[in-house]
């Protein structure tokens, strides 16, 4: 038996967060990955001379969000990030820009003009409601849009709920797509951070979290004014050198007191009198003062046991199931010449992206990667929505199919829990004293490595409440 001050399961993004952050408050930690590498959903490898990526990713809030916090304070090595342009829709016609403020709306005309006056006028209503607290938010985005929209214009919105969300324009809510469309933000301004974290005596972890929730007001009146100037791609960026890149940075940053072993499920968290212990693998027991599992909350009833009323919440926690295919171009086409990424609703809605644009080394000379990805329906044969994916994309960039040199599938659940009205987001505490749990369904702010993020500042917080520091 090995004794640790922190056992953290799962060596995906949050788990290695995690693991970087504890242990550069001193804490000796190991890190349990079932699988051979590390990295989870946040990794890239190649494939017949392109690197793909675990899907395609913008990662978003790094000029005032958790990462930023987290890559100030935790990080020795820092990806370069470059900035990710713009968000585009694909019709017949070619590309527009997806509107992020009432100026582009107006001028945006993939959508009939009586839809776009009708979803303008939505959209003032619902940040003039937020603003002033009166916005029943948890509503959702179906039945709070105007009567009378195209079918068109409804199917647009339900392509894009998926992204923000994880599920349908039905079981979105309207502050899902607020705060998702960074119309309202989540994160505090550079000045008000310094002043917050210099009257916290410079100490960063017990300042982060309180902050955000004490400045909503400010926040909240901020919004009505970027009605006029919103830029959706703000402080955004996808990593030099593909996703890993933002991988390595942090197993870089890594200090010597975290071992990790890959290749070890753990199938059982030990406890003693309701506290947990350590844990099991298939060939090793490890103690430790304390559990941190990244793995999927749904699954915890099978390591541990836990009281019926939260196995009963958990049962709630709904995922997404998406498909990613990434296509290795034989050349540049020029329906992919921009940065950015496009959305596709007509017949079957994609998200695709690029990726060689950023980083040409990314694919072999001449040569371009797009990933396209699709939300997929579990129940249903996987072999079949391949094929019905592929037709989607030949039917959207034409001539298309004559140039795929590679093609690659991917079928990956982005995050652990869809941000749904009904849904559920377990927090950092389990019902067991000393088990912390962190990842995507911990914290449902913002969306994939950023929630990441923000559930390991949660994580710490509570940590640092229970005075393991
Ligand atoms: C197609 C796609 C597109 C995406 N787009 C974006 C984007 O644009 N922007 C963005 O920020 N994010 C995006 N994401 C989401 C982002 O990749 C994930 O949210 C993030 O990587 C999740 O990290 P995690 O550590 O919480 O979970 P995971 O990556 O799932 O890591 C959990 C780890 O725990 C391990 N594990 C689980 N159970 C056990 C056990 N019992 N024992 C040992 N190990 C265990 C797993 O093997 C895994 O490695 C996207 C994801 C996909 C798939």
């Amino acid at each position: 038996m090995t004794d640790y001050d922190i056992i953290v399961i799962g060596g995906g993004i949050s788990g290695l967060l995690s693991a970087l952050t504890l242990s550069k408050h001193g804490k000796n930690v190991l890190v349990l990955e079932k699988n051979s590498t590390v990295g989870g959903n946040c990794n890239s490898y190649n494939v017949d001379g392109f690197q793909v990526d675990t899907g395609p990713h913008a990662i978003t809030h790094l000029r005032e969000g958790p990462l930023r916090r987290l890559m100030d304070e935790y990080f020795t090595y820092i990806p370069v990030f470059l900035d990710y342009g713009t968000y585009y829709v694909r019709t017949e016609k070619g590309l527009t820009k997806i509107p992020s403020n009432i100026q582009d709306f107006v001028t945006f005309d993939v959508l009939p003009r009586k839809d776009r006056l009708l979803l303008s006028q939505s959209l003032t209503k619902a940040l003039t409601l937020n603003a002033f607290g009166m916005l029943d938010g948890n509503q959702s985005v179906y039945d709070f849009l105007p009567k009378g929209l195209s079918k068109d214009t409804l199917n647009f919105v339900d392509a894009i709920a998926p992204f923000l969300s994880g599920k349908s324009m039905k079981e979105t809510s309207v502050n899902r797509v607020l705060f998702g469309s960074s119309f309202v933000r989540d994160s505090v301004s550079e000045d008000i951070f310094k002043d917050e974290t210099a009257a916290n005596g410079n100490s960063y972890a017990s300042a982060v979290t309180g902050m955000l929730s004490k400045y909503q007001l400010t926040a909240r009146l901020s919004t009505l004014g970027r009605l006029a100037t919103n830029r959706v791609a703000y402080a955004q960026a996808y990593p030099r050198g593909g996703l890993k890149s933002f991988l390595n940075s942090v197993l870089y940053s890594m200090p010597a007191n975290v071992s990790i072993k890959t290749g070890e499920r753990v199938s059982e968290i030990l406890t003693i009198d309701g506290k947990a212990t350590g844990v099991e693998t298939g060939t090793d027991s490890y103690k430790a003062d304390a559990v941190v599992y990244s793995g999927f909350v749904k699954s915890l009833p099978s390591l541990v046991p836990l009281p019926s009323d939260f196995k009963e919440k958990i049962a709630r926690i709904e995922h997404t199931l998406s498909l990613t295919i990434w296509l290795g171009l034989s050349e540049k086409m020029n329906e992919f010449d921009y940065m950015g990424s496009e959305v596709w609703f007509r017949t079957g809605a994609y998200w695709a992206m690029p990726i060689s644009n950023y980083d040409p080394c990314i694919a072999p000379k001449g040569k371009q990667l797009v990933g396209f990805t699709f939300v997929i329906d579990e129940k249903k044969n996987i072999e079949s929505e391949k094929k019905r994916a592929l037709e989607i994309i030949f039917k959207a960039v034409p001539g298309i199919e004559n140039k795929i040199e590679m093609t690659h599938y991917q079928v990956t659940i982005p995050e652990k829990a869809a941000v749904t009205i009904n849904g559920f987001i377990a927090g950092p505490r389990s019902p067991v004293a000393n088990l912390y749990l962190v990842g995507t369904d911990t914290d449902n702010r913002s969306m994939g490595i950023t929630r990441a993020g923000y559930s390991v500042l949660e994580l710490l917080k509570v940590i640092n409440e229970d005075k393991k520091f």
